[in-house]
């Protein structure tokens, strides 16, 4: 008979679950502690569980996390991880250092359904919904390796639109916001969307206290609507609607991500419609420069122009970042890696 793995149970499902096994309901609580936070895998070894119980767990329940069939590591210190899941699929996540910190970027799907043009992941295309457990396990792999302060911060931007696998994502972060989980504060966790309007409204309201991250990447329908077909879904005016009200309902401010493409998005032009448009929006802007994709048409713009943006833009913005482009040499664009080994 197959195990079952309890990887992404939540609280309520262990209490529920040590009910069924005639335990009393707190004791789901200890077995959520032992799993997550203690990463203890093996029943046997729970000292504070009944020894019927941790026979019954035994032999019908497992816990198996994610293993990593390849890591790259960048000169820089980023680093890769390319996961295969029980039915094959493949993922990544990718762990980013600075001097002070780590960030853990991950995945929420396999493939994405949204096929930005410039984006690895989305001519992969859709293959199915992460689990939960598949969500956290990537935290998990990365806490076995590096130990409980393995990251800082978590970042919903590796492969797939975290926004289109709503109820799994807002699972895995009830698990890794847990303090008898992964115990990470929801402000250290940042979803980031291509603009799935209806879902930033319903997140906004929820009392899941995660930031908000929004892919821009232009400030004209037109513009946008050429580099992701999202856009002609959902408008600029309806997205900042939306973006407006996430922030101001959070009081905090937003990000938008905004990748600049050498030619296409990077004029002084540009500038003036993304400062009019954010007009009146707490928010930040992240300028990054494209991160290069084999095959596909859009080009890297020089450091210079990357600055320049960001010092231009900055008297108009209430807040610009240009972020250094990491991992290049391990193919670190989102969906890269997963993409040759599928080929
Ligand atoms: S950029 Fe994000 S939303 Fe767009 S195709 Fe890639 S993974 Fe999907």
């Amino acid at each position: 008979m197959q195990k079952v793995n309890l990887l992404g149970y939540t609280v309520n499902d262990l209490e529920n679950l040590m009910q069924e096994l005639g335990q009393r309901r707190f004791k789901g609580r200890q077995l959520f502690n032992w799993l997550y936070a203690q990463r203890q895998p093996d029943f046997s070894e729970m000292s504070d569980i009944s020894k019927s119980a941790r026979s019954v767990l035994t032999e019908k329940y497992c816990f198996t996390g994610l293993t990593a069939e390849r890591i790259s590591r960048s000169s820089d210190g980023t680093e890769k991880y390319l996961f295969r899941l029980d039915d094959g699929k493949l993922i990544e996540a990718v762990m980013i250092p600075d001097e002070r910190k780590r960030t853990v970027c991950i995945s929420s799907q396999v493939g994405c359904s949204l096929g930005c043009l410039f984006c690895a992941t989305g001519k992969i295309g859709f293959g199915r919904n992460l689990t939960p457990g598949e969500i956290v396990g990537q935290l998990l792999f990365l806490r076995q390796r590096f130990g409980d302060s393995a990251f800082q911060n978590i970042v919903f931007m590796g492969m797939g639109e975290p926004l289109l696998n709503y109820e799994n994502v807002l699972k895995a972060i009830s698990i890794i916001t847990s303090e008898i989980g992964l115990a990470v504060t929801a402000r250290k966790i940042t979803i980031s969307t291509a603009g799935v309007v209806p879902k930033i409204l319903t997140l906004a309201d929820s009392d899941i206290k995660v930031r908000l991250a929004i892919s821009l990447h232009a400030a004209t329908d037109d513009k946008r609507g050429r580099l992701m077909p999202i856009a002609r879904a959902y408008n600029l005016e309806r997205l900042m609607d939306a973006a407006k009200y996430f922030a101001l309902k959070r009081k905090r401010r937003i990000t938008f991500e905004y990748i600049l493409f050498e030619g296409f998005n990077d004029s002084a032009q540009d500038i003036k419609a993304l400062s009019k448009l954010i007009r009146g929006i707490p928010c930040k802007i992240n300028i990054l420069a494209y991160n290069p994709v084999a095959g596909f048409p859009f080009r890297r713009p020089s450091e210079k122009k990357v600055n320049e943006f960001g010092r231009l833009l900055y008297p108009r913005a209430p807040a610009v970042t240009v972020r250094k482009s990491r991992g290049i040499d391990i193919d670190a664009a989102c969906g890269q890696l997963a993409g040759k080994y599928q080929q």
